[in-house]
């Protein structure tokens, strides 16, 4: 007997080649069928007399609370062996604790984790030219993510060099770099000469104000790779000042890997060899029809079958003509607008992404850095850093753009601060509420996921 879900699939209105579908469907058979944590979900398949995107559409999100209730092994396809593969060495466990404190353990297979790199570089016509898979390549990001951190005294460039990578910073927050460490950082940059350099964009704004100010000379590699964290378009204004690099956002997961990748463009193009994204708008009155949220799923990784992960991101659809760059399948972006627990609300509560408070503030003279934290319904607190310019000439303008962007009941509160720390393990958070909003309620309910209990029609 076949349960209809009464969900709309946004896929099924996009074209996909065969090859594309095929792929689609054997995820989830695969998952559905052949792996633990998926058991419970097999209730919710329509059958396989439908398409495979009408199929996706009737099933639940999956989680971070599903991933952390079901483990590793839960998500290893049948057939393998995750005690023999972690003997062997042939794959490995990595922990995550996301922005949230919630900490997952996921099962780490490098070579799929490679293969997903590897595919964004197609994506970006700069990363074609360069990228090889044994290029060199220097990191600038928190050390607790990927490097090795040392908060205590300096590491020598031997001990943060690991094959062709070079780790520019031992320490977390960017907010305490001294200008000694800043200059180290510059002279490898110069001397290492990569060709590639992934930042974290914070990281890379921090160090980037550091070059302008004292009229350092930097070495500009093959193209500038920020990861990790969304770009603000302050810090991306800082990194350009004195860089002349062309620049490209990716946008994955440490659970779903390479997701999408900002072409030579400026268009963000799924990464079609590795995923399928299931889209779901929000409702009109918070942003939608173009505007939502984004669940992946995974194709090839034989030691882990994900299946609707939701990211926790919010993604806006790309409108324009088609992308000059060529690449049309899969979904356009114009903009990842950062996460779900980065929404604020309106005084009359209306969503309002990181990407749109981004947008109005990075008009701002002066703007260096800022925070804001929605407190109540209608007030609203920004700790800003100013530069070149007067704290209360910025806190009014900053005051100004707020007031545009909520409305005029909104309490805009400005503090000026020295610096701004990032959140560990090391993510700046622009903004955010005390009272996370419930990202289910923003959905068109054409669009959201079953519920793994809810009652058919
Ligand atoms: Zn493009």
């Amino acid at each position: 007997m076949s349960i209809c879900s009464c969900r709309r699939s946004f896929a099924s209105a996009l074209r996909y080649d065969s090859y594309y579908v095929e792929r689609c469907a054997k995820a989830l058979e695969t998952a559905l069928y052949a792996t633990p944590a998926y058991r419970q979900w097999r209730v919710r398949d329509p059958g396989r007399e439908h398409p495979v995107f009408v199929r996706l559409a009737a099933l639940p999100a999956l989680t971070k609370a599903d991933l952390r209730r079901h483990g590793p092994e839960g998500f290893v396809p049948e057939g393998r062996d995750m005690a023999r593969g972690l003997a062997s060495g042939e794959i490995d466990l990595a922990v995550t604790s996301g922005t949230t404190g919630d900490q997952v353990v996921n099962l780490w297979y490098q070579p799929w984790w490679d293969a997903t790199e590897a595919a964004t570089w197609k994506l970006n016509a700069h990363a074609r030219k360069v990228a090889t898979g044994s290029h060199r390549e220097a990191i600038l990001t928190s050390p607790l993510c990927v490097g090795v951190p040392c908060e205590e005294g300096y590491l020598s460039t031997a001990q943060r060099r690991l094959g062709r990578f070079l780790y520019l910073s031992e320490r977390s927050d960017p907010s305490t770099w001294s200008e000694d460490l800043m200059d180290r950082m510059v002279g490898e940059i110069n001397a290492f000469a990569p060709v590639i350099l992934e930042a974290n964009p914070s990281f890379l704004a921090r160090l980037s104000r550091h070059i302008f100010r004292r009229g350092l000379r930097v070495h500009s590699p093959g193209l500038i790779v920020l990861t990790y964290e969304n770009p603000s378009l302050l810090h991306l204004r800082q990194i350009r000042r004195v860089f002349t690099a062309p620049i490209a956002s990716s946008y994955g997961s440490t659970e779903a890997g390479h997701i999408f990748m900002q072409c030579e463009a400026g268009r963000m193009h799924q990464v079609t060899a590795c995923c399928h994204v299931d889209f779901l708008p929000f409702r009109p009155e918070h942003g939608g029809p173009t505007l939502g949220r984004i669940l992946v799923t995974t194709f090839d990784n034989p030691w882990r079958a994900l299946l609707r992960f939701d990211t926790g991101d919010v993604i806006r659809l790309d409108e324009g003509d088609p992308c000059p760059c060529g690449q049309r399948e899969g979904l356009t972006l114009s903009t990842i607008e950062g996460r779900t627990i980065n929404l604020t609300r309106t005084p009359r509560g209306q969503a309002v992404t990181q990407g749109a408070v981004d947008r109005i503030l990075a008009a701002v003279d002066g703007l260096v850095e800022y925070q804001l934290l929605q407190t109540a319904a209608a007030v609203y607190e920004v700790r800003f850093v100013a530069e070149d310019a007067g704290p209360s000439q910025v806190a009014g303008e900053v005051y100004e753009a707020l007031r545009g962007l909520y409305g005029p009941e909104a309490q805009i509160l400005t503090t000026p601060v020295a610096a701004i720390a990032p959140d560990p393990p090391g993510k700046y958070r622009l903004s955010r509420t005390l009272q996370p909003p419930d990202a289910d309620s923003l959905l068109d309910e054409q669009y959201a996921p079953t519920a793994l209990y809810e009652e058919g029609p």
